[in-house]
Formats: structure tokens, sequence, C-alpha cells
């Protein structure tokens, strides 16, 4: 479905420019307008403006917005990307609670791997000094022109994933932005190795059976033993749906989503 969820993409402007530029916020507490470094992401203004409250106050108070219905219905003509599938993703996103955890919604086309298998979405966060930008990439070649119901039908019989719908493809997608959250290019990337490595595949300590979290998360979905990543937004899209997990893996879960 999406083996390479975070891949990252080259930056069209170099880091070096984006510091010399500025662009218009809004303060939030005055309302003045003020300018920041061009390549200050929305996590890294709010951090630094807001703090660590509730996000509140919409995107209306200043340059930095949540995905909007909108945005979605604009990425794409009804005829690429049907507008059930379109109301589909904003009404996931806003449910999960991640409208802001993304900076943009947009249409890619990727073909498929060396296997065979086509990614349907994928969330790319952008390597970058600081935040990175976070994107949910729509893949025309999976879903171009389908109707919900077909796109659900897919899902259902793909047996590789936990997710059974286009709803349930993009709560595994909200597990990675919920991962995300909060975190520095860096510190993600730090976390990613860590358990792409021998956190995910050694045998977990006290455990008589000598199992892995590799091996446990063969009850999650094939697709969940990839990596500690993958088996965190899988394991997400069990939680979501109200089903459990083994407790080994609630663990790594909670350690990541709160
Ligand atoms: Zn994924």
């Amino acid at each position: 479905m999406h083996p390479r969820c975070r891949s990252t993409t080259i930056e069209a402007l170099s880091p070096e420019l984006m510091k010399k530029l500025e662009r218009r916020a809004r303060d939030p507490e005055t309302g003045e307008l003020r300018t920041v470094p061009a390549d200050m992401t929305y996590r890294e203004w709010y951090g630094k403006y807001v703090g660590g409250g509730e996000l509140t106050g919409g995107g209306e108070s200043g340059i930095i917005k949540p995905i909007t219905i909108e945005a979605i219905n604009e990425c794409a003509s009804d005829e690429v990307l049907s507008k059930e599938c379109k109301t589909t993703i904003y009404e996931t996103l806003k449910s999960q609670g991640t409208l802001r955890d993304y900076d943009e919604v947009k249409i890619v086309r990727i073909p498929p791997d060396k296997d065979g298998r086509i990614e349907v979405l994928r969330t790319n966060a952008e390597s970058s000094p600081g935040y990175p930008k976070v994107t949910l990439e729509i893949n025309e070649a999976a879903l171009g022109g389908m109707s919900k119901e077909i796109v659900d039908e897919m899902f259902r019989l793909d047996n590789y994933t936990a997710a059974m719908s286009l709803e349930e493809a993009i709560i595994h997608e909200c597990g990675h932005a919920k991962v995300l959250r909060g975190k520095t290019y860096a510190q993600y990337e730090a976390e990613d190795e860590i358990l792409k490595g021998d956190a995910f595949t050694n045998p977990i300590k006290g455990r008589e059976d000598k199992k892995s979290l590799k091996d446990l998360a063969g009850k999650v979905s094939e697709y969940a033993q990839k990596d500690g990543m993958e088996c965190i937004a899988e394991c997400h899209v069990i939680i979501s749906r109200g089903g459990s997990i083994p407790s080994d893996l609630k663990a790594l879960y909670d350690k990541y989503i709160s």
C-alpha cells in the first residue's frame, strides 16, 4: 500500500536561500503582522509564538491554516479524485484530529514498486533543518477516477494491510502524522532508525517465548511486520476501530501516540 510512506523529496529551494527570505505571519496575541523566516514551518511557528497549549484560534488568525475541504477539493478535479473520496479524506483527517498535522494534501503519481505493489497514500515528511513539512500524498495511479465503493472494495480484498476501507487507509496515515507531531526532522529520523533496527527484531526483554515486536506485529498485519513505524500506523488502525493488540505492541504504540 505505502511501502515508502516516509520517503523524502528534494526541496526546490535550498535551505540556505530559504533562510534569507522572510514571510508574513500574524502574532496570535496582538494580532499584529510580523515577519518570520520563510523556512519556518507551522510547528516551529506554533512552538515559538503559541506555546504548548491547545491548538485553537483557527487558520484565519494567521497564514498557517489547517487542511480545509476546499484545499482537498482543489487538489484534483472530480474526474481524477471523486468527490466522495475527497470528502472521505477530509472527514477522516478531521475526526482523527490531524487537520493541523498536515501542511498540505496533494495528488502525486507513483508507479508500482518492483513487487508490483502500488502505494495508495503516503505521509511524506520533508527533510528540514527544523520541523518537517508534512504532506499527505494521494496516488493518482491508485485512486484516479475510482468511486469510493471500488476503493473500499480494493482495501477489503487486500489482506496485506489492516485497513479495510479508504477511511482506515487514511487512519493509517494519520498514525504516521501523530508520530511526527511536535518532532523535528532529526528527532523523527533518529526514532525511525531505532524502530527499523534491533529494537523491532530482537526478542523483547523478559518474554519467556523470546518473541520480538516484529513477531507480535504478525497478529496485526503483514505490513505491520515491515518496521516499527509501519507497525505503529497499523496498530493505530486496529485501535481506532476498537480492536485490541498484544500488550507489548500497545506499549510501543503508547510511547509514540497518546
Ligand atoms: Zn505507512
